[in-house]
């Protein structure tokens, strides 16, 4: 049986004609899986009963199965997910005073290997249909409205996988996240983080991209960015650089940076200065992240060469966050949930 989520809206009207159904009734669906979010026909309570018998009969919702969902002291939760063909992704729900931040994964496991990322160890299964992406959304939705008492206020494509390798899906997602006959949400309040897919930035640039991006820089140092991120190769730094700027001056958009600190590899004071010089060409916020320390071979920074660090971007004028890693004890970085799940099986 197909996912009625896959199904075209002009198939489900001739399904309705074809049963005897009025056209209206389309409309009625699409609210109830775009909207409303249902998670089965008996929710959708304005269908008469015969049409949702119907409707039961010809499809089915393949919803993500949530397999794992652990939380830290911090409040962030952290959850493991189950596609249909039993491939696992993972999720996050950041609560904040102000929000309820949600990060959600595009791919399932990555191409990319970057040397710091659990999931870049994975290895790539596949790319997640739009419908998987906006299931994670759903999910956490729910659950944010029963344990924070409110809706997820942003979104961060930040989870496994690189977005702008599975483009289509990713902006049909957010085609449903932002629409107002859908989620509704402000395109502002999203932001798509890439590791630097330079003809994905140019297609976003030119297609007018209303939300934000946020670029995984990490490294500055060509030589010593490809040893952390082997798709330098393929996208060198300078034309990431290329790209951003010209992505600013398609959509006016601060670019974000999100630099990793590592011991005695990024966090030095020539890191910190090949950072502004990337940064030249736009306007740039920094986010400077603690590294959450895994089993792979890195050390998140001290804390002195963190501030030196922080000290000389904002000698420069530059805007500078650092963001401590939040639910460490639950292991929120990106595929780490599923490496130690994967690694406590194998023992
Ligand atoms: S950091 Fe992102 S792009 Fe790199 S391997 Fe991990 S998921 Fe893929």
């Amino acid at each position: 049986m197909k996912d009625i989520r896959r199904v075209e809206h002009d198939d489900i009207l001739a399904f309705l004609e074809k049963n005897g159904e009025k056209g209206f009734r389309a409309k009625q669906i699409d609210e109830w899986l775009w909207k409303k979010g249902c998670f089965c026909f008996e929710e959708m309570s304005n269908l008469p009963t015969t049409l949702r018998e119907l409707l039961k009969q010809s499809y089915e919702f393949a919803h993500l199965e949530t397999d794992t969902v652990e939380q830290s002291a911090d409040g962030t939760l952290k959850f493991l997910f189950r596609l249909p063909d039993n491939a696992k992704i993972e999720g996050v729900l950041i609560p904040t005073p102000k929000r309820v931040t949600a990060c959600v994964s595009s791919q399932a496991g990555c191409p990319l290997k970057c040397a710091f990322c659990a999931t870049g160890q994975m290895g790539f299964i596949r790319n997640l249909h739009f419908t998987e992406i906006f299931d994670q959304f759903l999910i956490m939705n729910r659950v944010a409205e029963e344990n924070f008492g409110k809706r997820i206020t942003n979104i961060v494509y930040m989870g496994m996988g690189e977005p702008l390798l599975n483009y289509e899906n990713v902006m049909k997602s957010i085609g449903l996240l932002t629409s107002p006959s859908a989620q509704a949400m402000s395109p502002q309040r999203i932001t798509l983080s890439t590791v630097g897919v330079v003809n994905g930035i140019q297609r976003l640039a030119d297609e007018g991209f209303p939300c934000g991006i946020a670029i995984s820089l990490h490294c500055a140092d060509e030589r010593k960015r490809l040893e952390l991120i082997p798709s330098t190769k393929t996208f060198p730094l300078p034309e990431i650089r290329e790209a951003l700027a010209y992505f600013h001056k398609k959509t006016g958009e601060r670019i974000s940076i999100e630099y990793l600190l590592l011991d005695g590899i990024t966090d030095t004071r020539a890191d910190a200065e090949k950072l502004w010089e990337f940064c030249k060409p736009f306007p740039a916020k920094i986010n400077l992240i603690e590294y959450n320390d895994n089993n792979l071979q890195f050390r998140k920074s001290p804390e002195k060469r963190v501030k030196d660090f922080v000290a000389y971007l904002e000698s420069r004028n530059m805007i500078v966050t650092v963001r401590h890693s939040r639910g460490k004890e639950i292991a929120a970085a990106c595929g780490q949930l599923l490496v130690n799940q994967s690694n406590k099986s194998k023992k």
